[in-house]
């Protein structure tokens, strides 16, 4: 199965995505983590994204596409993918496009992640990842047990630099301008199905599982 989860920054993308994964069986592609780790290991990719990442900008195609392209060329991608931030433009569409007719492959379907604004802006204020295994808590709704602490590993917890207010809301506009072109591109080939992420965790994992036609868990 190809799949794609759309939606904004903060909207849920990564939480069910990883989910959603381990349910088909196919492996979960996020570039913004293939970017985060790549500039954590200063590689010339992290050099080129770093400044744009910072800011909430989005990374350029030529950068993306070639992290995008790398990735999907990999054995465990063979029998399908779920990608989780990409596209983000439509260069990248004509890139996913591209790469999909050298498969033979088509996309299966294209979940569009909603929620209000303040909602987002919220979740995103509130998060908090684990340095040890990335494991994601909220202040308010999934506080840990010890604070700054994680709960499953002992790791320290810490803020990601561009979840802090001022960027957060470049990063929104940044969707707005730049992303909604996307989902009108899909909604367009009807593959599109719009999945709310309000309410809690596992109610918006059976809305995608519903949305995929599957059975609910
Ligand atoms: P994310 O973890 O998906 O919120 O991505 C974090 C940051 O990585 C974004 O704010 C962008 O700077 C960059 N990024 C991730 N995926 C893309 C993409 N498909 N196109 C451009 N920039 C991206």
């Amino acid at each position: 199965m190809r799949l794609l989860i759309l939606g904004p920054p903060g909207v849920g993308k990564g939480t069910q995505a990883k989910r959603v994964s381990v349910e088909l069986g196919v492996p979960h592609i996020a570039t913004g983590d293939i970017l985060r780790e790549a500039v954590r290991n200063g590689t010339e990719t992290g050099k080129k994204a770093k400044a744009f990442m910072d800011s909430g900008a989005l990374v350029p195609d030529a950068v993306v596409i070639g992290v995008f392209a790398e990735r999907v060329a990999q054995a465990d991608c063979r029998a399908g993918f779920l990608l989780d931030g990409f596209p983000r433009t439509l260069e990248q569409c004509t890139a996913l496009d591209g790469c999909l007719t050298d498969l033979r492959a088509g996309l299966d379907s294209a979940i569009n992640l909603t929620a209000p604004r303040a909602a987002i802006v919220e979740r995103l204020e509130g998060r908090r990842l684990c340095r040890g295994c990335d494991a994601s808590y909220h202040m308010k709704y999934l506080p840990p047990k010890r604070a700054g602490v994680c709960d499953r590993c002992g790791g320290q917890l810490y803020q990601r630099d561009d979840d802090h207010a001022a960027t957060i809301v470049n990063r929104l506009d940044v969707y707005e301008k730049q992303t909604a072109p996307v989902i009108d591109f899909y909604r367009s080939k009807k593959v599109l199905k719009d999945v709310s992420s309000e309410g809690d965790v596992n109610a918006v994992f059976n809305g995608i599982l519903a949305a995929l036609g599957r059975a609910a868990k």
